[in-house]
């Protein structure tokens, strides 16, 4: 488990801040009531993040920060001193964050920063600017925000980057660049990726009062006017990316199956018929089957509806477990499941769905009053495509019908 590491003199706060953190948040946290006790532990243990007082015992001036700093580790600066102008002069510091310490809402900011900190490791982040005092300094700051950072100096060279990696969930741009500036990479980004694909934000000294526009209206995601605070700037990234996973959430929710996580028939029935064309066009051999639980009623009626949801999700994980991540496994209602397998030989294929019938035929699920579950599952197979995707699918659900009348545990395929 990874560790957070709180350094404060005040032991009732500390342990009061070290029992929040450690049961809001899925982190080992140590606690240091000195400077020199944090040097312990620096040597001890790795640290993910660092909460730390200004004023110790052993370091009355805030010279921890520059310790830790130093170090390149990620700290957020507890303080109970809001002069402005001191706070000023932290900012100015690496560090992730000056805040208030005490009251129940500075601790809730706390976890929610540290939050946002552990999601930001998920997302990668590409700098574009033709200055490489202020590349450095970007990816400085957002690494220091734990994003991952790739760094370019002009539009050209990002959307060569964009080529080889697609998943950069942000592109922070200059507008002024030699060869593609910052106006042209962004029509260019929106010719691939919508807003909730790619967000783009346009950091600029540009006077033009127009310019903050002109780049709203043709596709950034926000435009960050220069000179900016670094609060300023952590704030207004952390707001797009967060709308980007809110969007991906909801669209995530649209497209899978309440119960067991899968895609559901609507996902199936898109992006199935789009792949089918595909393959049909690049003569690639791919396989799809129905797949269904034998005889489910008379588990829902000996041991209950939510039991027969504990099959429904122990065939999920069979499924899911026995495919590849880029096949589609899709549940389209009570226990019934579709799969579509891409890119394999029939052979292959079949392979696979004796495989999930065994295991499905071997596996036990325990019932809430610890009853052994068994069930058995039947599969029709289409190992020669039909001519559309939805006649695909009626042939296998004419073969899963056979495998029921041939007498069920069974895969037929045609
Ligand atoms: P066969 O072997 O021919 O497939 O018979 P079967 O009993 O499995 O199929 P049948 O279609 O007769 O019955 C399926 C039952 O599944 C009927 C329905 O009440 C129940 N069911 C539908 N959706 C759900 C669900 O989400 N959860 C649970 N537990 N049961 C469901
Ligand atoms: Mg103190
Ligand atoms: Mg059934």
């Amino acid at each position: 488990m990874q560790r957070i590491l709180v350094i404060e003199d005040n032991k009732a706060l500390a342990k009061l801040m070290a029992k929040k953190l450690s049961t809001e948040l899925d982190f080992e946290v140590d606690v240091a009531y000195k400077l020199s006790e944090a040097k312990l532990f620096l040597k001890m243990y790795e640290y993910f993040l660092i909460l730390t007082d200004l004023n110790l015992p052993d370091a009355p001036n805030g010279e921890i920060v520059d310790y830790l700093v130093e170090k390149n580790h990620h700290v957020i600066v507890l303080s109970g001193n809001i002069d402005k102008e001191f706070r000023a002069k932290m900012l100015k510091k690496n560090i992730i964050d000056y805040v208030n310490k005490g009251g129940v809402n500075d601790i809730n900011y706390i976890i929610n920063t540290i939050k946002r900190a552990q999601k930001n490791q998920n997302h990668k982040i590409l700098v574009v600017d033709d200055s490489m005092v202020f590349r450095k300094q970007m990816q400085s700051m957002l690494e220091n925000m734990f994003f991952k950072v790739i760094t370019v100096a002009h539009g050209e060279e990002a959307l060569g980057i964009l080529n080889t990696i697609p998943d950069i969930s942000l592109v922070l741009t200059d507008y002024h660049m030699p060869v593609i500036d910052g106006l042209e990479l962004t029509y260019e980004i929106r010719k691939t990726y919508t807003k909730n694909d790619m967000a783009v934000i346009v950091i600029s000294n540009d006077k033009d009062e127009e310019t903050t526009a002109l780049f709203l209206k043709n596709g950034a995601n926000d435009y960050i006017k220069k000179p900016f605070s670094k609060e300023e700037f952590s704030c207004r990234i952390n707001n797009t990316i967060e709308a980007l996973e809110n969007i991906h959430a909801i669209t995530n929710h649209a497209n899978r199956d309440f119960l067991t996580g899968l895609y559901n028939r609507r996902y199936f029935f898109e992006h199935g018929a789009k792949y089918f064309d595909n393959a049909a066009q690049n003569s690639e051999n791919f396989t799809i089957a129905a797949v269904d639980i034998d005889d489910f009623k008379h588990i829902n009626d000996t041991y209950g509806h939510e039991n027969g949801d504990k099959v429904i999700n122990a065939l999920a994980d069979i499924l899911r477990a026995n495919t590849n991540q880029d096949d589609i496994v899709a549940r389209f209602g009570g226990e019934e499941f579709y799969i579509l397998v891409k890119n394999i030989t029939a052979d292959n294929a079949l392979n696979i769905f004796e495989r999930l019938k065994e295991k499905a035929q071997n596996s036990v699920t325990i019932s809430d009053n610890a009853q052994e579950m068994r069930f058995t599952i039947s599969i029709g197979a289409v190992l020669n495509n039909e001519d559309s995707f939805d006649e695909t699918l009626n042939q296998a659900d004419m073969m899963l019908y056979n495998a029921k009348q041939n007498g069920k545990n069974r895969v037929v395929y045609n």
